[in-house]
């Protein structure tokens, strides 16, 4: 992967679709190997069709998990793609459309996940969205950051109080932060500060929900080659995501889903909750 340090010009409308980025992304498709550390568990991944959530997706199917997937409903036919991937793997997927910037829909969500599972183990709040073709925080419209804290703050709040009627003992929520919680970029002055939200609420719910034996991280990931990036950036931009690392390259979502794997395990996350854990090609996060 070392030499992909340059991607051609591209940009789609949010929330963009896998099949139109230039190269399409790698979400360990043909490299995840599991060995069952999420045997018999039951998780939702908010954002779970495409990028992150649908490699998140393909390594908890192939520890063992069932998973239900939430995505926006245009991007049914990337949900469709992550849903063959998790049943390829002998796991249930449960395919859940709608917009989590509206409540009743965000609530819904986790019940019928739930329902459908039959019980929920694992919480991965890991939909987000940002918009980064502006310079300064005066190019901000009241829509933009309407959605921005609607998407990656309230959609979480609303989604994770939901699942906690659901989560017993042993259950763990991995929440999606971001490098931007640590070093803001200019242009992504609403989204940053959802992230760095994020990572506080994060260290808030691991200090209540401990005593009831359900533990609550975050993963921090650096650059990545998602949809999100041709559907937010400046397509001149896009040529060098990533190259300002210490690894001098953007990441691939095959390459973070591991984190969310050792934070929801019992296995090798039994005694972690309440940290972040950055993926993030060298950059760093404290
Ligand atoms: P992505 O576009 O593949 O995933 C984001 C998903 O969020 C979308 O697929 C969509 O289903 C979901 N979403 C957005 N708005 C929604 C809404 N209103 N209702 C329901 N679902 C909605 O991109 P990704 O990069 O994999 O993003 C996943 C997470 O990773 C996000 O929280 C993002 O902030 C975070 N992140 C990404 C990067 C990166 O460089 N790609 C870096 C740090 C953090
Ligand atoms: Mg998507």
């Amino acid at each position: 992967m070392s030499d992909e340090t340059e991607f051609p010009p591209q940009q789609q409308d949010p929330p963009g679709l896998t099949e139109h980025m230039d190269p399409v992304p790698d979400h360990g498709e043909g490299s995840y190997v599991g060995s069952d550390k999420l045997a018999g568990q039951r998780a939702l991944i908010t954002g779970g069709d495409s990028g992150i959530g649908r490699a998140v997706a393909i390594a908890f199917a192939r520890e063992g998990a069932d998973v239900a997937l939430s995505y926006l409903p245009e991007e049914e036919m990337d949900a469709a793609v992550t849903a063959q991937w998790v049943q390829d793997a002998g796991a249930r997927c449960v395919l859940l459309p709608g917009d989590l910037r509206d409540e009743a829909t965000a609530r819904g969500v986790v019940h019928r996940a739930a329902i459908e599972l039959g019980g929920l183990d694992v919480l991965v709040n890991n939909a987000g969205y940002q918009m980064a073709r502006r310079e300064s925080m005066a190019d901000i419209t009241t829509d933009e950051l309407d959605r921005v804290l609607k998407t990656n703050l309230y959609a979480l709040f609303w989604v994770t109080q939901s699942a906690l009627e659901h989560l017993g003992e042993g259950g763990a929520i991995i929440n999606n932060s971001s490098i931007q919680a640590y070093q803001p970029s200019n242009a992504l002055l609403d989204y940053a500060a959802t992230k760095a939200a994020i990572n506080n609420i994060t260290v808030n719910l691991a200090a209540e929900l401990g005593p009831r034996g359900i533990r609550v991280n975050a993963v921090a990931p650096g650059p990545i080659w998602t949809p999100l990036q041709p559907a937010t950036q400046p397509a001149e931009k896009i040529g060098t995501f990533g190259a300002d690392t210490p690894l001098g390259r953007a990441g691939q979502p095959a390459e973070v889903a591991p984190a969310f794997v050792f934070l929801a395990s019992p296995v090798t996350g039994s005694y972690v909750s309440g940290t972040v854990l950055g993926v993030t090609g060298g950059r760093p996060v404290f």
